[in-house]
């Protein structure tokens, strides 16, 4: 999701915009136009549209402060054509969190419906309706009103669907691992999203409604990476930090250049280095002299630069540095280096440096035990 611009920052979360996005934002009111439709009516459209994703993205700031209030961060705020993303940094430990960050999102919308239902005061609800069908008229602009309200409410029906991605499955696992393991909570809520995916496939296919088979699609594939994410994830609870780290890793001196670390990069040794400097000492490892981290990419930056002559501590990374110690799940080992600009971190003892984990060695820990558990790897008889 690289290809997104950061239209915002809001509550400290960055909003972005997938330009897929933008896309659509050219290519409605081309669609319209085709269909025969005035300006006036496409002027409308498009400001219902903006409408729509203002309320999509009060929906994911309703996930995003509730994920705050309960510690867990949100890295970003995605907005696609199809809706929004809120991309939390982890998942919350309590089921009670799960269930509360999952329906914060739809209970967004049903406030934001309520709130526009006074309308319907001061105008029949029977204009807006032909049979049970909402219609849309642009006269004035308060004609918008009651079609938000009708979208708000469809968001979070929609939403409510008990399938991966949608808040609905969410919700599912959480009231599930209440009971159970959350991988368990997962493998059920999954086979449930599923089994609604093939409903809509099969309804789509009777009915000859294209948008809902796609709909039906997606959420299959998506309810099965979640299966992934979290077998991922409970394969890294059966590890810890001592039985991963590397404990040979070069020592760089902050004085030195840049040429000593990309000579290790090259021989592709190691790829994320802990800096040193007897004169600092910044990160409360004092008598480690440990003052940051030096990673592959500002490595290669000096290489593109021809700046291999400039100091270590240049390039340093010296924002406050996280310790793990070796007793520490491989979970939280993954959501450290998810969470901070580091990209190796020290396991500690005692204040003492025990060796270092970086996403490489996690990797290729990761790889092995895989190979392991497939028997690819021939053990001792
Ligand atoms: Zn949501």
């Amino acid at each position: 999701m690289s290809q997104s611009l950061l239209i915002a920052k809001i509550f400290d979360i960055p909003v972005k915009l997938h330009w897929s996005f933008g896309l659509l934002l050219l290519i409605i009111p081309l669609a319209l136009q085709g269909m025969g439709l005035n300006t006036k009516e496409i002027i409308f459209i498009t400001v219902l549209v903006l409408g729509v994703f203002a309320c999509v993205v009060m929906h994911e700031f309703g996930h995003a402060l509730t994920a705050k209030h309960y510690g867990v961060t949100t890295k970003d705020i995605i907005l696609l054509p199809i809706g929004g993303v809120a991309r939390l940094n982890r998942l919350p430990e309590k089921p009670l969190h799960e269930f509360l960050i999952a329906i914060a999102g739809p209970a967004v919308n049903v406030v934001i419906a309520a709130l526009l239902m006074p309308y319907f005061l001061f105008n029949p609800l029977s204009e807006h309706l032909v049979g049970s069908q909402p219609i849309l008229n642009f006269e004035t602009w308060s004609d918008l009103i009651p079609a938000l309200l009708f979208i708000n409410v469809a968001l979070a029906v929609f939403n409510l669907i008990p399938a991966f991605p949608m808040d609905g499955g969410r919700v599912l696992r959480s009231l599930l691992s209440m009971k159970t393991s959350r991988l368990m909570a997962t493998n059920i809520a999954v086979r449930v999203g599923q089994l609604f995916a093939v409903l809509f496939i099969v309804y789509a296919f009777n009915n000859n409604g294209l948008g809902l088979g796609l709909i039906g699609v997606f959420i299959f594939v998506a309810a099965r990476q979640e299966l992934a994410n979290i077998r991922f994830e409970s394969n890294l609870e059966q590890f810890t930090a001592g039985e991963v780290f590397h404990s040979k890793f070069s020592r760089l001196q902050s004085k030195d250049q840049m040429q000593i670390p990309f000579g290790y990069l090259k021989r592709v040794e190691e790829y994320n280095f802990l800096v040193f400097d007897e004169n600092l000492s910044r990160t409360g490892f004092g008598s480690q002299d440990l003052i940051g981290t030096l990673n592959e990419k500002s490595i290669i930056k000096a290489v593109e630069d021809s700046d291999l002559d400039a100091s270590i501590l240049d390039y340093t990374n010296q924002n406050p540095l996280p310790g793990l110690s070796p007793n520490e799940s491989l979970k939280s080992v993954y959501e450290k280096l998810h969470e901070h600009s580091h990209s190796i971190l020290p396991v500690l003892d005692n204040g003492e440096i025990l060796g270092v984990i970086d996403f490489h060695i996690l990797n290729r820990f990761l790889d092995f035990q895989r190979k392991l558990k497939k028997g690819k790897v021939a053990t001792k008889k």
